[in-house]
């Protein structure tokens, strides 16, 4: 059975790789090539776009895809839609992967908002000092926030527009607690941008920001596609999987 993966998340290499172990699944992942330096997952990977649904139908049909495993990240809504209208149309079954979304814990001092730019006005009441943790895209939402200093964490630099005041930091994850408190620190963090990713691969910044009471604006998560059918994590995602070989 040949299986897609639309990867580009620790549950995306952690299915490829008990995938490679299963006889008679045959798997592919896919990233978006976003990363310079990516972490690949084992077996086979292409990268780059699809060229929306019909390159993705398409892509399925002349790959002879009898499975795709949507385990991108939960913000990463376009390709999820695309996966789903795609697979939709190919006649192909679909299973997203979603870790839990962080909940909120006694002595978090979290706004929640609904995306980007409800992010960048809700810096207003709060403090100067901003430590944005929402990757490289996007930072553009707050490019007009000249009164607000920035400290920029992504994996790659992310590209202008940038607001005016601001310092850039390379780092991949997994960050320790310890190493964020330090951060939040050394940097006089007043307040924390992030989005509600879930997985404890950034989870730390949360619980550093809980013990200093630094306040954090959370980006909600956007819904999955209507219908969806989605597991947690990728044992169950292999299970799922396992139960579409024929016996
Ligand atoms: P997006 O906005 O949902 O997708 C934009 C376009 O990028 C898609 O329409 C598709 O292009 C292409 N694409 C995205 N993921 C792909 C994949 N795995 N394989 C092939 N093409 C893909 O996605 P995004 O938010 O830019 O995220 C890009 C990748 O980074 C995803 O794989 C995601 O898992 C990973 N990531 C995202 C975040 C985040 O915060 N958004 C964080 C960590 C990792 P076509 O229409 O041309 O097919």
């Amino acid at each position: 059975m040949k299986v897609l993966i639309l990867g580009g998340t620790s549950e995306a290499r952690e299915l490829a790789r008990i995938c490679s172990d299963e006889r008679g699944l045959d798997i592919v992942s896919s990233l978006a090539g976003r990363v310079a330096n990516p972490r690949l997952p084992v077996g086979a990977v292409r990268i780059g776009g699809f060229g929306g649904v019909e390159g993705l139908r398409h892509w399925l049909t002349d790959n002879a895809i009898d499975a795709v495993v949507d385990a991108t990240h939960p913000f990463a809504a376009q390709v999820t839609a695309n996966a789903a209208d795609a697979a939709a149309l190919a006649g192909v079954p679909l299973l997203h992967v979603r870790r839990p979304a962080w909940r909120r814990q006694p002595g978090d001092l979290w706004t929640i908002v609904p995306d980007l730019a409800a992010a960048a006005k809700a810096l207003t009441p709060h403090g100067e000092r901003v430590l944005l943790t929402i990757g490289r895209q996007g930072v553009g939402a707050f490019a007009d926030r000249a009164d607000r200093h920035f400290v920029i964490r992504a994996i790659d630099a992310p590209s202008a527009p940038l607001p005016p005041r601001h310092k850039v930091l390379l780092a991949r994850g997994p960050f320790s607690f310890d190493d964020e408190l330090v951060l939040m620190s050394d940097h006089r963090i007043d307040v924390i941008v992030t989005k509600n990713s879930g997985g404890d691969q950034t989870e730390a910044k949360l619980a550093a920001a809980r013990t200093a009471g630094v306040p954090v604006i959370l980006i909600d998560r956007p819904p999955l596609p209507a219908g969806a059918r989605s597991v947690e994590n990728a044992a169950d995602a292999m299970s799922w999987l396992t139960g579409l070989l024929p016996r």
